[in-house]
């Protein structure tokens, strides 16, 4: 008999579902299509089916479920366990998830907002394991993080920290939706990346394969970008190693401030491997002060996208394991 913990990831197509031991050992992840018009009680009694799914197979093999970790997009209140809004389904506002996931299944829940979950994830199975000062920032649309400093996720005061896509990385830079300029993510996120590739195309009409595929598919991605580099083309290489360094700047400065063991780099971005993580490498070893050695390592995620529900069972057994 073998205790364990429910993990949850609440994404905004799946819910991702895993069940995890002590070690952070996992289960086989599944998922359930997350329901977007049956309003918070529809989302809930999806999210305690599969949860419950877990439960029976734990009792069936003579384990003990001791707790349940969610990790939801936000805003959230997680003391009270409250997602405050969800703009993609109707009437999420004010829900008070944890407890209707909770009360159900007979089990003590844990909300967690999905970015410091999947950071959770990497740090307790994944490419931070044994690292108990750690970065993560997740290269995909945007671009989110985590941080844990002693083993443990850091929150601020207001419990709004970590926000580390939305660092200022150039001063009066680009216009970022949250109504700064100059946002870390305008500069370092896939999107973003490949929107302002785009603009430069546009601008200087520069000698690129890339402007094939802006005239035959209408857009690139950050893929497209890493694929042209790849084969010689000297702009893309341009644009590529440009946002490695950006990367790296931003890299610099959260060493600065957290003296962290590792960066982990995860997100759709950082499916790119060592395309990306050895020019950011390069860079971050050139930016960095004549003061004090290197100690800091960035390094790519080892978890992908199960990281969310791995790590939202590692807040399970960090709140309710002891
Ligand atoms: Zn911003």
């Amino acid at each position: 008999m073998a205790d364990i913990c429910v993990g949850i990831d609440l994404g905004g197509t799946f819910i991702k579902f895993v069940a995890t031991s002590r070690d952070g050992a996992a289960s086989e992840i599944f998922e359930l299509p997350t329901p977007l018009d049956g309003g918070p009680t529809g989302l809930a009694a999806q999210m305690v089916s599969g949860a419950q799914k877990l439960v029976d197979q734990a009792t069936a093999s003579g384990d003990n479920v001791i707790g349940v970790g969610i990790g939801s997009p936000g805003p959230l209140d997680l003391k009270n366990g409250i997602v405050l809004a969800m703009p993609n389904i109707a009437g999420m506002v004010n829900v008070p998830l944890r407890d209707m996931i909770s009360e159900p299944l007979g089990l003590p829940a844990v909300l967690e907002n999905d970015a410091n979950a999947a950071a959770y994830g990497e740090y307790v199975s994944g490419a931070g394991k044994g690292s108990d000062d750690l970065v993560v920032l997740t290269l995909g649309t945007g671009v989110g993080g985590g941080i844990i400093i002693g083993g443990e996720l850091v929150y601020g005061a207001h419990q709004i920290g970590a926000e580390l896509g939305h660092m200022i990385l150039v001063p009066d830079g680009a216009q970022c939706g949250c109504g700064q300029h100059g946002c870390f993510e305008q500069y370092c996120s896939a999107k973003f990346m490949a929107q302002r590739t785009m603009d430069r195309i546009a601008a200087d009409e520069p000698q690129t394969a890339l402007s094939d595929i802006i005239a035959s598919k209408g857009s690139i991605d950050a893929r497209d970008i890493n694929e042209a580099r790849a084969a010689g083309d000297a702009f893309a290489a341009e644009a590529w190693d440009q946002t490695a360094r950006y990367l790296a700047q931003g890299c610099i400065s959260l060493t600065r401030i957290f003296d962290p063991d590792k960066i982990v780099l995860t997100g759709g971005m950082a499916k790119a491997g060592a395309d990306l993580v050895e020019p950011v490498r390069k860079h971050f070893a050139d930016l960095h002060w004549n003061l004090t050695e290197m100690k800091t390592e960035v390094a790519i995620a080892t978890l992908g996208s199960d990281a969310g529900s791995i790590g939202a069972a590692g807040v399970a057994w960090r709140k309710f394991g002891s």
